[in-house]
């Protein structure tokens, strides 16, 4: 009988409204990827986002940015599962389910330091702690829409009092608050948000006039 594939070990799960999908938000996956030695990285646009104030561009246009920004990377997998739940997602229900999809594997929450800042104030925060390793990247301390981006202020985790391992990737002062400010300011083309974006995704956001004020 031929051998059975070994089952995958490693698998990290990465959550985010990214409205739109930025290079900072790129490079936390390609770091999580090596530094974490995933065998996959589920890439999950959120459905409602019980936390965020703001009302999110529609799913389908978010997960099809997300196509365009992490696509290409090898081990990465798109999953709309949160898209297409009813009601609020909650972490914590969908590392049950990946743990139900990979038994045995172990599981790594990949998040920014804001994020863990915010984390108790999660809901079910104990249960996700149980099923996953939470792998953080730092980020700025100024993290506003006209932040400087080349800003060197790490966010002090010191105190977090939560167990996580640092992702070491250089500080990139990107957020998408940022990029839908840019987008919002007069004759701002699609090669201005290049810095901020990839290309493809510039592109999306000009082409479907994402993140226009209101007239
Ligand atoms: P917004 O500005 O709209 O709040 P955002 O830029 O924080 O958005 P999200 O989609 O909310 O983007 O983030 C998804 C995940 O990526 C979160 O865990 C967040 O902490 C992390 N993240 C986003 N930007 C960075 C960054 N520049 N450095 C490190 N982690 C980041």
């Amino acid at each position: 009988m031929a051998d059975q594939p070994a089952p995958l070990r490693r698998i990290g799960m990465f959550g985010g409204a990214f409205d739109p999908p930025h290079w900072a938000h790129r490079d936390l996956a390609k770091t999580a990827l090596t530094q974490l030695n995933l065998d996959v990285l589920h890439v999950l646009p959120t459905g409602h986002a019980w936390h965020k104030s703001r009302v999110l561009s529609p799913p389908q246009d978010r997960a099809a940015m997300c196509e365009l920004a992490f696509g290409d990377l090898p081990r990465v997998k798109l999953d709309e599962r949160e898209i297409h739940r009813e009601g609020p997602s909650y972490t914590a229900d969908t590392l049950r389910e990946l743990q139900a999809e990979y038994p045995g594997a172990q599981l790594f929450l990949v998040l920014g330091a804001d994020q863990l800042l915010a984390f108790k104030s999660w809901v079910r925060w104990q249960e996700v702690l149980e099923l996953a390793t939470l792998a953080v990247a730092n980020r700025a301390t100024n993290i506003g829409a006209d932040a400087p981006l080349d800003t060197t202020s790490e966010t002090d985790l010191s105190g977090v009092g939560l167990p996580f391992e640092l992702l070491q990737m250089p500080l990139k002062n990107i957020s998408a608050t940022a990029v839908r400010a840019r987008v919002g300011q007069t004759a701002a083309s699609a090669h201005a948000l290049d810095v901020l974006v990839p290309e493809a995704v510039a592109g999306y956001i000009s082409q479907h006039n994402l993140y226009q004020p209101p007239t």
